[in-house]
């Protein structure tokens, strides 16, 4: 389950189309903020292997296209047939702060993303634009600390949090949680052995320095990196970081002997040069996670002679389970739209930020018209 704190939302997952918290409702009934009608409605369902408007949102309606959805790819043997059982792990999302723009990513989490587009203007692309909504023009007016700690509704998740037994494992994630002045006393206040902090490391290092100094021998941390390309394939998909910065980041955590795994965000830009950032990391656990929001940017939008060298370079990889992954991912065909909205899309985000995309594959670049 995830829980927003900014938004004030909750969601059945990360990808569920999220649920308004009813402030009211929750003081009345403590207890049941992991267990609310609207959960246990759609819990039902999806215990009938049946959609609801929630999870249409997040994965059927990608399935219903023939593509990947977080459901197929999170199938496991580890089946809970009670609605109202026990959390076991909790995602919470503190406040959209964030000093990257990577390209998948949009103002409702990255407040980078807000401020880029108020001062562009929105993306136009066929049948659809990328804009900022009014809730992150409000949430742009608001502190932080009054957007996320400082609410009535994080004091709310701190008591249910208390009051559910059994929680193994909370994710802190963002925008960048690292950039939340109130991380610390958030890590204090949620009562878990294992807490994970999901990160992009879009900070100086003097901020990281010191948040590691505060965290020595304390509780069971851990960082979750989202990152999945190398040089300039990642200087572009994770836009407001450099490679060199990016790499400098990972060892000061590594040095002080946390735990990283790397959450893996598969797009079509990033999966031509996967394979290095593998090579580079694989004394960690590399998770992919396809891109779900955004379908031009999906692994299969590419050109024929890019797929090819793909699964090419794929079959040499001896079954290594992420590029088995990724082979299933780029199979389907990209629709006309898709291709062009890339294309395009790539144009503005390129030229807004004085990006030169020379280096990707000039085949790639003419079939989306670059
Ligand atoms: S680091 Fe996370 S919140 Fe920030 S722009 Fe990237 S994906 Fe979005």
């Amino acid at each position: 389950m995830q829980v927003n704190i900014q938004s004030r939302q909750l969601q059945n997952c990360c990808k569920a189309w999220p649920e308004h918290a009813d402030l009211d409702w929750l003081e009345a009934n403590p207890g049941k903020m992991f267990h609310t009608d609207t959960m246990i409605a759609d819990r039902t369902l999806m215990l009938e292997d049946k959609s609801c408007v929630s999870c249409h949102h997040g994965c059927y309606k990608y399935e219903e296209q023939g593509l990947s959805s977080e459901r197929l790819q999170q199938s496991n043997k580890d089946f809970i047939s009670d609605t109202n059982a026990p959390l076991k792990r909790l995602q919470l999302s503190l406040s959209t702060d964030c000093n990257l723009t990577c390209m998948y990513c949009s103002s409702q989490f990255s407040t980078s993303w807000y401020k880029e587009i108020e001062k562009n203007g929105k993306y136009v692309l066929e049948g659809q634009s990328l804009e900022n909504d009014k809730w992150t023009k409000l949430w742009s007016k608001i502190k932080q600390k009054q957007r996320s700690t400082e609410s009535r509704f994080f004091d709310i998740v701190i008591r249910e949090i208390k009051l559910a037994e059994g929680i193994e494992e909370i994710k802190i994630l963002g925008g960048e949680p690292l950039l939340n002045n109130q991380l610390f006393e958030v890590i204090n206040a949620v009562d878990c052995d294992n807490i994970v902090i999901i990160t992009g490391l879009g900070i100086s290092a003097g901020r990281l320095a010191k948040f590691l100094e505060k965290i020595d021998n304390n509780k069971n941390i851990s960082f979750n990196v989202s990152a999945e390309a190398t040089g300039k394939f990642f200087e572009l998909t994770r836009y407001g970081i450099t490679w060199d910065d990016f790499t400098q980041r990972v060892n000061m955590i590594k040095d002080k002997g946390y735990r990283i795994d790397f959450i893996s965000t598969v797009s079509n830009i990033s999966v031509l040069d996967f394979h290095n950032f593998v090579e580079l990391y694989n004394d960690h656990k590399i998770n992919i996670n396809p891109i779900t929001d955004r379908q031009f940017l999906m692994p299969h939008v590419l050109d024929d002679r890019s797929k090819k060298d793909l699964i090419d370079d794929i079959k040499s990889r001896n079954n290594v389970s992420q590029f088995q992954e990724i082979s299933r991912l780029v199979n389907p065909d990209p629709g006309e739209t898709d291709r062009k909205n890339f294309g395009n899309y790539l144009k503005q985000f390129s030229s807004r930020r004085s990006i030169d995309l020379s280096f990707l594959p000039e085949h790639l670049r003419k079939w989306c018209g670059l």
